[in-house]
């Protein structure tokens, strides 16, 4: 049996491009525990099969469009072939009543974004799909350098990281290594709390410090309940302590990091499938002793490049070992954004560990 819905027109619109823009969301922004991940999504519509769903409602002209569940295929995974829909026949009665509205078919989207340069690389994420507008032309774009001499020295109030542990699901979504992580875990800062809701890694570091990018950079991707982003950037280095004498250290400083250990070695053999392995870990173990940070507000690093993130990278870098570097360059040999106009934005250092 199928459900029948009856919606005005420019509702099911809306939806569609609430659904669109949330599809567009990738690694920096993968807020649904991973649900919005290509690949992984297995049940339900597609975006694309509700699109052609309705397109055929629309094409047959009728003024009130009703979307059945019949409409749509059984959940099928994106990537599986979809049954192709057939050229619409022409309706055979000369006066059918015009379409509602004149529809302009997507352009197939065909070119994937990467981060090598080509028709997908970083300078083109912007052109290749409307909902990446503003890699292109956006003014507070992410990453950029810090220079340290220009920020500005303020007392502000330490961020308050509330994590707990959580049960590792972790997927290699083509463009990085990523946690989904559990409910409960937040951060204050500025009075507001916001929800971890991911982790991942880019290698190199995306964002530099004078000048310098550090071997790698773990984000960790906060959101509040009204949808406003916080990023934290961990900076990541083999350098030793000793050659480093500026950063004061964690605890991990010379076995490399045991919460990276985990995950690599929990790492997916199938690119896009969620693994959940049965393992409990804790996001503090990738957090520096010190808490010194430099903030900022600049975007998503990766299309759709969205602005109004609030993004705040920790000073002190946490020891990593050069094998633990080498395995993720395995698989993600660059996987950073070139750096970005700073422009007239102001980067703020907080003067307080
Ligand atoms: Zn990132």
């Amino acid at each position: 049996m199928s459900t029948y819905t009856k919606l005005p027109l420019s509702l099911i619109a809306m939806a569609l491009s609430c659904l669109m823009a949330t599809k567009a969301i990738a690694n920096d922004a993968t807020v649904a525990a991973g649900a919005k991940s290509k690949a992984a999504v297995a049940s339900g519509p597609s975006d694309d099969d509700l699109s052609k769903a309705l397109l055929n409602k629309i094409n047959k002209g009728s003024g009130d469009i009703v979307i059945r569940t019949g409409d749509l295929p059984a959940g099928n995974p994106p990537a599986q072939a979809k049954p192709e829909a057939k050229p619409e026949a022409k309706p055979k009665v000369a006066k059918a009543p015009p379409p509602a509205k004149p529809v302009e078919k997507e352009p197939i989207e065909v070119i994937q974004w990467s981060y090598m340069d080509g028709p997908g690389g970083p300078e083109n994420w912007g052109s290749i799909s409307k909902e990446n507008l503003a890699c292109l032309k956006g003014k507070n774009q992410s990453p950029i350098n810090i220079n340290v001499d220009r920020a500005v020295k303020a007392e502000m109030a330490p961020l308050e990281f509330l994590y707990r542990p959580s049960p590792l699901s972790i997927i290699d979504n083509g463009y990085t290594v990523m946690v989904n992580y559990g409910e409960g875990s937040n951060v204050i800062a500025e009075g507001r709390q916001y929800r971890l809701v991911q982790f991942h890694f880019h290698k190199p570091s995306e964002e530099a410090i004078n000048g310098e990018r550090t071997d790698m950079v773990a984000h960790l991707v906060h959101q509040h309940h009204d949808g406003d982003l916080l990023e934290v950037s961990v900076l990541m280095t083999t350098k030793p302590p000793a050659t480093t004498r500026r950063y004061l250290w964690g605890n991990e400083e010379v076995k490399g990091n045991s919460l990276i250990q985990t995950l690599w070695n929990n790492v997916p053999l199938v690119k896009g499938k969620v693994e959940t392995p049965g393992v409990m870990i804790d996001v503090n173990q990738l957090l520096p002793a010190n808490r010194g940070f430099f903030t900022y507000m600049g975007s998503l690093s990766t299309p759709p490049c969205t602005e109004n993130v609030l993004r705040y990278v920790m000073k002190t870098p946490i020891y990593v070992s050069p094998e633990q570097v080498k395995n993720f360059d395995r698989i993600y040999p660059m996987n950073a954004r070139p750096l970005q106009p700073k422009g007239d934005r102001l980067v703020k250092e907080s003067t307080g560990n």
